[in-house]
């Protein structure tokens, strides 16, 4: 079931919009049937789960159990399903995804389906919930490393190779990403024509290594690249950091999220940061300040 949320809905046209407001049982204007939890109510769900369709659910975690108020992604095909991410300290994702799927499993008539634990980079706010999966049964969590990724997804030439993963019916193409984290990968699904991208592209603060400045151009290049021969409908990431006041962002770790921008980014969005990447960008904590997002350079980091 999807968490019903009563309240006035203060919406706004998806991106750029004149923000209006709404009875509070519209529907917000967007990808999405419901306005996502944003720590403004006194009191929210743990985590909010919306359908994009009967095999493909978005999942949130609250920001008042963890101030990166990650999205999780679970995709269901014939054969398979598969998780993106597990989410950030203070999250309960394994109870969450075990409903979705027993819920998936009664609705097709069928027992079981082996489940895959993928992740859109490594960083702790993406994994912390790894541990309550690894007993899981038919359920196979990768690795944290680049090489566990190339693996898991037969990619022989990490980063420059793309791989498709066949959930049964659902061929999704995984990108290899490295530049915000080593591991880094975007997943393409070309049955709903989304691009996830974790924290690669998010409406919020993309946190560039400054050592890692060329390995994320490149990384972009090749999304910008794929990007010119599929169709995307909405670019989906792991956090939203921006408001929707034209590059405006929420203070590091704020506790809730007024006026929050939509999850969802246009494919446009992949055209600039791809063009805004090719700026000198060395200084750590200068950032380059875009509409939805920001591109921010940070001090070297080991990975
Ligand atoms: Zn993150």
């Amino acid at each position: 079931m999807l968490v019903e949320i009563a309240r006035a809905v203060v919406a706004a046209t998806l991106l750029c919009g004149t923000p209006t407001v709404t009875a509070a049982t519209a529907k917000p204007p967007g990808l999405f049937p419901e306005r996502w939890i944003d720590g403004t109510l006194a009191q929210e769900p743990e985590v909010q789960v919306q359908a994009l369709d009967g095999d493909t659910f978005v999942i949130r975690q609250s920001i008042k159990t963890n101030f990166e108020a990650p999205f999780l992604y679970l995709l269901f095909g014939r054969d398979k399903a598969l998780l993106v991410d597990t989410g950030a300290q203070g999250g309960q994702i394994r109870p969450v995804i075990d409903r979705l799927v027993a819920q998936w499993l009664s609705a097709k008539g069928r027992t079981r389906i082996p489940l895959v634990v993928a992740h859109s980079h490594s960083h702790g706010d993406h994994v912390a919930g790894d541990a309550a999966f690894r007993d899981r049964p038919d359920t196979t969590v990768i690795g944290l490393e680049a090489q566990d990724v190339a693996r898991f997804f037969g990619i022989a030439k990490w980063p420059e190779e793309l791989a498709r993963f066949d959930l049964g019916g659902r061929s999704l193409t995984v990108i290899p990403t490295p530049g915000h984290q080593a591991a880094a990968i975007m997943i393409y699904d070309p049955r709903l024509n989304i691009l996830l991208s974790g924290d690669t592209l998010y409406p919020g603060r993309l946190y560039v290594p400054v050592n890692f400045l060329a390995e994320n151009r490149a990384s972009v290049d090749r999304v910008a690249a794929f990007a010119a021969s599929h169709p995307i409908r909405a670019v989906l990431g792991a956090h939203i950091e921006m408001t929707r006041t034209h590059g405006q962002d929420y203070p590091h770790e704020a506790p809730a999220h007024p006026d929050e921008h939509p999850l969802e980014l246009p494919k446009r969005s992949i055209d600039e940061l791809h063009k805004g990447l090719r700026a000198p960008l060395d200084t750590p904590d200068r950032p380059q300040v875009h509409d939805h997002f920001i591109i921010y350079p940070v001090a070297p980091r080991p990975n």
